[in-house]
């Protein structure tokens, strides 16, 4: 049973998007309001944000070193957003630093980097629920192991540990996503950062999934729980402008040459010599993204108000709905958990039997003006296991000319969305399904 109070948080929180009302074509002629299920992909913008860009660009400036009042101000405020970043997520900023990258791949692709000179030998234990963005960026440089998943795609903290001992101290990083793109499973972080110190390695989570829907806590550094390195992505917290954020040991990020060099890095340059700056200025090569920086603590700002606790609550009840009324469709597959489990965000993939992934994605789209996700969500070797599809069947499936991809629907949900869209979406699925042959002939070629 939805409360009343569960429905107007929805539509008042449907106020703050920019774009919630925008109208969509669809195949026969018409336009309708645009259901966007595909919020793990990128949010859409916050009115606040979007508002706020407006009124910080007439004092827009360079940032650093300029003397002008507005450049003067541009730096103090783009310095300041590291203060509220990281208190966002309660680093201790006596240890650690913020850097500014562009993305959460960005983010790890630097550390990736600036561990080398003191990881080079050692073991990086990532896992199988990894987005290729928290594996790719590992391989080549470093030995690299995976922890195993169940059958319901949850990490198993048995094998984590197994690994850990069975490495003998070689472990040095473990690297976990906070919740996964793909199931919506959250891991235990602070579990896992408990086993992880316990070896003496340390651990990076993935927070691009896990910090727009529910509160993370870094935790002081003398605690087991801590979290040494986070990595998340403004444009999946309804903050466009390409920022993403690196927070982790000053130390990390000045052993040796950072990894991008150029202006912004140095403290002095002579035809022979070089004295690279302190973190985190010696990570920002160039002009940085201000505007993003400021659109990004718009954000947090706003998503404080509102209070990610509460937001973790209603979109948890928006996917128990989602998956509840799912399941109850016939054909339909669920991934990950069969039963709604606590340990989730706001995703739901699933497949229904006789349609291929991409085409039901498309059907909906053009059918509904509904958008979701299909494929393997850039994490191959999760979606494979979820799938039970074995390596063979994947290079079948590529020497015949990479047709019909295996994969899932994904629908993920953000703040804005409401029971009454989980409603539209369960009603379009069942016609779907009900005149499946039409369907398919009408969008299979
Ligand atoms: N990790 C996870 C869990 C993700 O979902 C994504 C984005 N889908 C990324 C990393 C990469 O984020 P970005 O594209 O912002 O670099």
């Amino acid at each position: 049973m939805i409360s009343l109070e569960f429905i107007n948080y929805s539509s008042n929180l449907k106020n703050l998007i920019c774009g919630a009302d925008t109208e969509v074509p669809i195949i026969d002629g018409r336009y309708v309001r645009g259901i966007n299920f595909d919020n793990a992909a990128t949010t859409p913008a916050f009115q606040s944000v979007l508002n706020e860009v407006m009124n910080f660009t007439p004092f827009y400036s360079s940032i650093h070193r300029g003397m002008g009042y507005k450049s003067q101000l541009s730096s103090n405020l783009y310095e300041q957003s590291r203060l509220i970043i990281g208190n966002f997520v309660n680093a201790d900023l006596y240890h650690k630093t913020v850097i500014f990258v562009k993305n959460t791949t960005d983010a790890i692709n630097k550390l990736s980097n600036s561990l080398l000179t003191e990881f080079k030998d050692g073991v990086i234990l990532s896992t199988h629920m990894e987005h290729h963005s928290n594996d790719l960026p590992w391989r080549g440089k470093y030995k690299v192991d995976y922890v195993t998943v169940d059958q319901e795609g949850n990490l198993s903290l048995e094998d984590l540990e197994k690994k850990l001992i069975q490495h003998k101290g070689e472990v040095k990083l473990v690297t976990v996503t906070g919740a996964s793109n793909v199931t919506g499973i959250i891991n235990p972080i602070y579990k896992i950062a408990t086993l992880a110190h316990k070896y003496n390695a340390k651990i990076l989570v993935d927070g691009a999934q896990l910090v727009p829907h529910a509160r993370v806590d870094m935790k002081p550094v003398n605690s087991p729980e801590h979290i040494d390195y986070l990595v998340f992505s403004s444009h999946k917290m309804y903050s466009p402008f390409g920022v993403g954020v690196l927070i982790g040991w000053k130390d990390t990020f000045e052993n040796g040459s950072p990894d991008y060099v150029g202006g912004g890095t140095v403290e002095i340059v002579t035809e022979d010599y070089v004295r690279w700056n302190e973190a985190p200025f010696r990570q920002e090569a160039g002009t940085p993204n201000i505007i993003g920086v400021v659109a990004l603590v718009s954000a947090i700002r706003t998503l404080n108000g509102v209070g990610l606790e509460g937001v973790h609550e209603y979109e948890k009840k928006l996917t128990n709905y989602a998956q509840t009324n799912i399941k109850s469709l016939p054909d339909v597959t669920l991934y990950g958990h069969q039963e709604f489990k606590d340990n989730r965000v706001a995703i739901v993939p699933f497949n229904i039997e006789g349609i291929h992934n991409d085409v039901l994605a498309k059907i909906l789209s053009y059918e509904a003006g509904i958008s979701v996700r299909s494929g393997c969500f850039c994490a191959h070797p999760y979606v494979q296991k979820l799938l039970k599809i074995t390596d063979e069947e994947i290079v079948n499936h590529i020497n015949n000319g990479y047709t019909n991809r295996p994969g899932m629907v994904r629908l993920s949900f953000g703040l804005y969305n409401t029971i009454e869209e989980i409603d539209f979406l369960t009603e379009t699925l069942y016609k779907i399904i009900k005149n499946k042959a039409h369907y398919i002939s009408k969008y299979s070629t």
